[in-house]
């Protein structure tokens, strides 16, 4: 074969090369207008019986030289990458994504703006327990400037032996407390049925990391006027815990902190790992404020400090951690709280960071 033949048969590649190009090309927008419809409709992207059909159809037409399986190979790379794109399009168009909001969420506690590049803090019993216990910590907390109080009325246990919280006369030590001092609220709430209480006597909703995808709990959340903390599940992936916070967002509720608390791995020596990174990756992905609850991703007094040091460093909004006038007889998470004087370190620490305001 002549140096002209070979050209000319490349020169045709060429060409072939650029139709196919064109073919695969127009073949994708034309996934991405299904994508569209799928997307009114609330169908499932990838539909398998589809794809068998297709398959089938280019098998039937197939003369060769490819074998058929060849073929198939080929075709499923080209479904792939545009199932591919309609799912790229689908997460551009979470509510809580920064592509669909680039500017950060804000959100106002009384005052304190949670998101705004100052970190805040949260500061509280595990549990409330008395209204003298969550006063004192309250004491404690206003002493420092700080604004922010936690303190769980509702208890998810593992055990169901184990002290369950007070309840509503919880939400409602919390709210006379935070009346006297001017504080804002957070604390959990279990049931979908106790949001619309839990309105009146919060200024935050938490929802806990063994209910981030309690569906139902989100879907409540979602639908009242009151800012929400989600956590992380135990064993969520970011993409999980992105989408847990959509479900309160697609119900009207786009006031969300996310916080995480730490992820299960095979490591023992911290009750769970804190999974640092995912705190700058929610904050390129979403417009939301995140914080880090560094009492319940480490369960060690010892590591507070440090690791309230790296999540501010790596860009958290806030940091959370418990606080138990004496945690020795505290009615759950007795090992990990600080006592006051702990708490005073702890604050001292934090306040050396020179980004930290009060
Ligand atoms: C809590 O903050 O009181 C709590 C139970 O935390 P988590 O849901 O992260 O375990
Ligand atoms: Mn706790």
């Amino acid at each position: 074969m002549s140096n002209q033949e070979l050209d000319v048969l490349r020169n045709k590649l060429d060409d072939i090369n650029l139709d196919l190009l064109k073919l695969i090309n127009e073949r994708a927008k034309l996934v991405q207008e299904i994508g569209k419809v799928k997307e009114k409709q609330g169908v499932n992207k990838f539909d398998p019986v589809r794809e068998r059909k297709m398959l089938d159809l280019i098998k039937d037409h197939n003369d060769g030289p490819f074998e058929n399986s060849t073929i198939e190979k080929l075709f499923k790379e080209i479904f792939k990458a545009g199932l591919g794109l309609q799912e790229s399009e689908q997460k551009k168009a979470l509510l809580v994504s920064r592509k669909k909001k680039p500017e950060n969420t804000l959100i106002n506690l009384k005052g304190e703006i949670i998101g705004n590049g100052i970190p805040s803090f949260v500061f509280g019993p595990c549990a409330v327990e008395s209204y003298d216990q969550v006063a004192i910590v309250a004491e404690a907390v206003k002493r420092k400037g700080l604004k922010l109080l936690r303190g769980g009325a509702y208890k998810p246990r593992t055990s169901p032996y184990d002290f369950q919280g007070l309840g509503l006369d919880g939400l409602k030590i919390l709210k006379r407390v935070a009346d006297e001092y001017d504080l804002a609220v957070i604390s959990e709430i279990v049931n979908p049925a106790d949001i619309e209480t839990a309105v009146e006597y919060l200024d935050v909703i938490q929802i806990g990391a063994r209910n981030m995808q309690n569906f139902e709990l989100l879907k409540a959340a979602g639908q009242v006027d009151k800012p929400v903390l989600l956590k992380r599940g135990l064993a969520a992936t970011i993409d999980e815990f992105i989408h847990a916070a959509e479900y309160i967002m697609s119900q009207g509720n786009g006031n969300i902190i996310l916080c995480e608390r730490g992820i299960r791995t095979y490591e023992k020596a911290t009750r769970n790992t804190l999974d640092i990174s995912a705190v700058p990756i929610l904050k390129q992905e979403t417009h939301l404020p995140v914080m880090v609850d560094v009492t319940h991703s480490t369960g060690r007094r010892d590591l507070l400090i440090p690791t309230a040091k790296a999540a501010l460093a790596i860009g958290a909004d806030g940091v959370m951690a418990e606080v138990h006038p004496d945690p020795a007889v505290a009615l759950s998470d007795s090992a990990q709280q600080m006592d006051f004087e702990q708490f005073d370190q702890f604050w001292e620490e934090i306040q050396k960071l020179n980004w930290v305001t009060v």
